[in-house]
């Protein structure tokens, strides 16, 4: 149709094309001019111009059209942004594409900035600045007398030979003194060196890095589908307090002291890699005793974990000991310890191995792994004594393969 035909100039204004639907359900006007529209009703959201209408493509959603009973819906349907012919896998992929740009964005940003003003402090810092190794190299080459060795070795004489050996005596007869000197400078130097710390600064690469890994767009861990339930007649294990917190972690406690156990709600399948994620909470209390590990299917109601395959926050009666990187995973007797460990279980290939997490500084492994039986049901277990002590689960997943942290 051509547009000069469609477009009829209203009656009453009539400098104003009749280019309005007005479309309240008793009051339905196909072709109406704007002020017409306005005097006819006060509600605006019942009027589209035609044009919209007109060169309304296959992904355009009207604002207000067709009338629903909640006007929620328009907007909800334009924010799912619906493409006509992609398909949810191109979907997925825009998300995931946009996600990592704007991750690598806004940490490229951050990174500059922080550099930035460290360079900026390190100008303010004037001890720095200091040509510190030429100090210690001037005062080496003195003692070292390389100077005038060279000399006479450039120059060789008749002298030169008498000379080197009064050089290398004296060096001999000052050898205390040119130790101690030098080992004096060596210390300044380095105590000047050690001025910049990256300890701090690679944790906190390492934990970046950590959380980084746990980026994940398809829900692996299954946290949320696990229950843990009370041992049923082992000692306090009724006591125990177990819930679910806002972020979907599991948290175990004791009302009262006393030992209690507790254990995952389905039985290991061997085949299975496993990822476990425990935090584990001494608050007040130095005893320690915060035990995680496997428990036999047989045992899970009747006995102490700490019999069965287990690593124990307070260093003894333990079996996951063996150092395999770093030190201890545990750290004994200590008041407020606040720290999270990875369990990693492979029951076929009889690899249970326990880390600190996230920056597995420190891993241990079971000690005799002929401790893992076959053809034995095992269930994931912790064991706690003091109601001020938490034990929080924090992940639990499966993967194809164990990457290479530990
Ligand atoms: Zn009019």
């Amino acid at each position: 149709m051509d547009q000069e035909k469609k477009q009829t100039k209203c009656n009453i204004h009539q400098i104003l094309n009749n280019n309005l639907l007005l479309f309240e359900e008793n009051n339905i006007q196909t072709k109406i001019c704007s002020i017409c529209a306005k005097q006819l009703t006060q509600n605006f959201n019942k009027i589209i111009e035609l044009d919209e209408f007109i060169y309304a493509n296959d992904d355009h959603i009207f604002s207000s059209f067709p009338p629903l009973e909640d006007d929620n819906i328009y907007k909800t349907i334009q924010k799912l942004q619906i493409k006509k012919g992609s398909s949810i896998e191109e979907i997925f992929v825009e998300k995931i594409n946009n996600y990592f740009l704007s991750l690598k964005k806004e940490i490229n940003q951050k990174i500059d900035v922080l550099h930035n003003q460290v360079k900026s402090q390190l100008i303010q810092i004037r001890d720095y600045k200091q040509n510190q190794g030429d100090i210690f190299l001037d005062f080496y080459n003195e003692i070292s007398s390389k100077f005038d060795i060279q000399r006479l070795y450039s120059q060789y004489s008749k002298d030169s030979e008498q000379r080197l050996k009064e050089i290398i005596q004296e060096k001999y007869q000052n050898i205390k003194k040119n130790t101690e000197n030098l080992q004096k400078n060596i210390s300044e130097y380095q105590a000047i060196i050690n001025k910049i710390n990256l300890k701090n600064a690679v944790e906190i690469q390492q934990k970046i890095l950590g959380l980084l890994d746990q980026i994940n767009f398809f829900e692996k861990s299954f946290i949320e589908d696990v229950e843990f339930e009370k041992s049923k007649s082992y000692l306090s294990s009724q006591n125990l307090e177990i819930q679910r917190l806002q972020n979907r972690q599991l948290q175990i406690n004791q009302s009262r002291d006393g030992n209690g156990v507790s254990y995952a709600n389905f039985i290991l399948d061997p085949n299975k890699k496993y990822i476990f994620r425990v935090k584990l909470q001494t608050n007040s209390q130095s005893n320690s005793f915060l035990v995680v590990g496997i428990i036999q299917e047989q045992d899970k109601d009747n006995k102490q974990l700490q019999d069965g395959i287990c690593y124990n926050e307070r260093g003894n009666c333990m079996t996951i000991k063996k150092i395999v990187k770093g030190n201890n995973v545990f750290e004994g007797q200590k008041t407020n310890i606040d720290k999270e460990i990875e369990m990693r279980i492979h029951l076929a290939q009889k690899m249970i191995k326990v880390a600190n997490y996230p920056n597995y500084e420190n891993v241990a492994e079971l000690e005799n792994k002929d401790l893992i039986l076959q053809n034995t049901q095992y269930r994931l277990a912790v064991e706690l004594h003091f109601s001020v002590h938490k034990i929080i689960i924090t992940h639990l997943s499966t993967v194809d393969e164990f990457d290479q942290q530990m």
